[in-house]
């Protein structure tokens, strides 16, 4: 099948962001229900293009009447509390996403005072930490406060889309999700692969019932090697470009990694153990203070990668933990 008869029904509309990532793609899928997958954040701007972009499609935001979520990071979820005053449509999600687009207090609570903990265990100067965290305070201002009416998690039909079924995506966030129909190959990724850049898997508090956060660099490549069983034509991306080569993109991913896991681990054979934060200032020297919670996760996603290959081990005193080689 080529790619217009697979896309037949499904309109991509990319939307500004005022995001380092740039515009963000929705997805307009005309099925049983009018969904859309994801919603953008929560701007004025986004707004006025989500509804130009549907008008020219011959819809208006009160057609929709399913909004599926990829995951909850806010420049896809922002946009729900617009499309909410101007609609009756069902909100469909992994529950993970639950705590995050309801700003659910004592989760946020926790989870600041989580980040502040591991930061501090991994070694950030004091200095840094209470405005990195001030600074996500912020940028609350594109997320969105509801909640979802039906939930979805893996091998469900998506309800109103027949045909495709959730797959499972974790890693870059713990609630992702990829639509997949398998008759013709074709996904809907959310940020699961991105042709341009990495996907970031983000560092998350341990969720209420839990003891331990999970370890998002692990459980991303796992998600990107159960994705190499799959029959992959297309994948429609949350940013940038459709894929067509979604194989050998994840085959590229999954060699940069083990090689940002070696170059870290080669910052260790000097002998000296490291905090995270120092490796951290290493890998990315021009780039840590600017954007610090993710080369945190970046580098800590590395750090997991290679403890869980038995290259490091680490030690911790007075709070704070150091790397170096096992033995
Ligand atoms: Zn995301």
């Amino acid at each position: 099948m080529n790619t217009s008869a697979k896309l037949k029904g499904i309109h991509r509309i990319s939307l500004p962001t005022p995001f380092p990532i740039g515009p963000v793609n929705v997805y307009l899928v005309e099925g049983e229900s009018l969904t859309l997958v994801d919603a953008g954040p929560k701007t004025d701007e986004a707004w006025e293009s989500l509804k130009t972009q549907l008008r020219e499609r011959g819809y208006s935001p009160s057609d929709i009447e399913q909004v599926v979520l990829t995951h909850h990071h806010i420049d896809h979820v922002g946009l729900l509390d617009y499309l909410r005053e101007h609609g009756n449509f069902r909100l469909i999600g992994h529950p993970r996403n639950r705590p995050w687009i309801l700003q659910d207090e004592s989760f946020y609570r926790r989870w600041y005072r989580y980040m502040e903990e591991l930061f501090h265990s991994g070694g950030v100067a004091e200095s840094l930490i209470g405005p990195n965290i001030e600074l996500h305070k912020l940028l609350q201002q594109f997320n969105c406060r509801t909640d979802l009416d039906g939930e979805i998690a893996e091998g469900d039909e998506v309800p109103g889309m027949p045909g495709w079924r959730v797959k499972e995506t974790k890693g870059h966030a713990q609630s992702h999700i990829s639509l997949y129909r398998e008759a013709d190959g074709l996904m809907i990724g959310g940020d699961h692969l991105i042709a341009h850049v990495s996907s970031n898997a983000l560092i998350e508090p341990p969720y209420p019932g839990e003891d331990e956060r999970a370890k998002p660099l692990l459980q991303y490549r796992q998600s990107l090697r159960s994705c190499l069983d799959m029959d992959l034509a297309l994948v429609l991306a949350g940013h940038g470009k459709e894929i067509s080569h979604a194989h050998s993109l994840i085959r590229e991913r999954l060699a940069q990694q083990d090689k940002r896991a070696l170059t870290l681990r080669d910052f260790l054979s000097e002998g000296e153990a490291l905090t995270c934060f120092e490796l951290c200032k290493r890998l990315f020297p021009s780039k840590y203070l600017e954007q610090l919670p993710l080369a945190m996760s970046e580098t800590l996603g590395h750090l997991d990668l290679l403890e869980e290959w038995g290259a490091v081990k680490k030690e911790e005193k007075g709070g704070v933990f150091r790397y170096r080689l096992g033995d």
